[in-house]
């Protein structure tokens, strides 16, 4: 069995926002020579996610809007959380749109139906964040 790993890096200008990383997933894959194994991508961070759904702008907004029901922002003091720190909401955020996506490789591609694309999500920007990516197989 061969084993890979990687660690990509972001840093979004944003407090929140989605990045499509399916390409740079791809890539890794390629890199890696495994045709038939699967890949784990997640983020190194409790206030971000990876995800797989649409690459639709309106999608990603009502996310935003959706997320910001759930675990408003503002007013910070509203978290027992943010005693030193401001971002309750990303690690409410990070918990419903989940840690990390795993993948099946088959000949040497990500195994995927029409529509799945692999996001990063970031809810608490403006600094760099890693993610991991490691694949297993033959
Ligand atoms: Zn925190």
């Amino acid at each position: 069995m061969k084993t890979y790993r990687k660690e990509l890096h972001f840093n979004l200008p944003t407090r929140r926002g989605y990045v499509n990383i399916t390409q740079q997933v791809q890539t890794c894959i390629n890199e890696s020579g495994i045709k038939e194994g699967l890949v784990l991508v997640n983020p190194m961070h409790i206030t971000a996610s990876v995800f797989i759904n649409d690459d639709e702008s309106g999608l990603h907004q009502d996310f935003e809007k959706w997320l910001e029901k759930l675990a408003p922002e503002k007013p910070h003091s509203q978290y027992r959380h943010n005693g030193f720190e401001d971002n309750a909401d990303a690690h409410l955020k990070r918990q419903v749109m989940g840690r990390e996506v795993v993948a099946a490789i088959t000949d040497g591609k990500l195994d995927f139906g029409t529509w799945e694309q692999i996001f990063y999500g970031e809810y608490d920007g403006k600094r760099t964040k890693r993610v991991l990516v490691k694949i297993i197989g033959e």
